[in-house]
């Protein structure tokens, strides 16, 4: 089998026996893929030790050995992004968002927009130039537009009646149906969020055009509260479960 050469961020990796490491990959050519770096537990040396966490690299590994499993034969750093894993707020945020992606994703599958969309938040929460907060609320819609789960946020989800049309300026979230719902079709109370008209306004923003103009936007300080309590109840509905690290990430907020 040929060797194969991609970009890739790392995401996970756990020990295997007392030397080997198996590790998850987002690489940019394949998507999801997981593979075995020999002898990269018992010495730091086999690969100069870059294999950390969020960084990255340029990949080169063996392709057909068993099944999704992949030989590590070299790897070089290309973004070590140092001041994530110095920080544990931003390992926190960085931690949930991979998370999300190693659930999500499918072994395998080419995902060229979410590779761009990880790397370029990974690297502003590298630099610092946008609020972890923001970032993540950035990459939450985003990731969920992509995987087409995108939260409809302009009509009533059950009668369609434009949301200019509603009453009031708070908009009631129906998490089951994946949508706003105006007052009329509101019936049963579980699954239930609240969005103001400037939040929702906001997050059609962030979630839509150049990513860099959409990282501009400065939210105020209460949109930024209420999108987080709905994104992160919206996602984890539709991943099925809650990620671990979102307790974390709560509890250090
Ligand atoms: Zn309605």
């Amino acid at each position: 089998m040929p060797d194969f050469s991609t970009p890739a961020i790392m995401l996970r990796s756990i020990d295997h026996g007392d030397y080997d490491l198996i590790i998850k990959f987002l690489t940019l050519k394949q998507g999801k893929v997981t593979v075995i770096a020999k002898y990269a537990k018992k010495s730091k040396k086999r690969f100069s030790g870059i294999l950390e966490l969020f960084s990255v690299l340029e990949l080169v590994y063996k392709t057909g050995r068993g099944k999704g499993l992949y030989l590590l034969k070299e790897a070089s750093l290309k973004e070590p992004f140092m001041k994530i894993r110095g920080d544990i707020k931003k390992t926190a945020y960085a931690s949930y968002w991979t998370e999300i992606i190693n659930q999500w994703l499918e072994e395998g599958t080419r995902q060229e927009s979410i590779y761009y969309l990880f790397r370029h938040v990974l690297q502003a929460l590298d630099s610092g130039r946008i609020p972890e907060e923001a970032l993540s609320i950035l990459f939450q819609i985003r990731f969920m537009k992509i995987s087409g789960f995108s939260p409809n946020l302009s009509l009533c989800s059950t009668c369609g009646i434009e949301i200019d049309s509603m009453e009031g300026n708070s908009i009631l979230f129906d998490l089951a149906k994946g949508g706003i719902v105006c007052k009329g079709c509101a019936s049963y109370p579980s699954g239930r969020l609240y969005l103001s008209r400037g939040t929702i306004k906001q997050l059609e923003w962030v979630g839509s055009g150049d990513i860099k103009k959409a990282e501009r936007i400065r939210f105020t300080s209460p949109a930024i509260k209420e999108s987080l309590v709905f994104l992160e109840a919206f996602v984890p509905y539709h991943l099925g479960r809650e990620p671990r690290s979102l307790s974390f990430l709560r509890k250090i907020r």
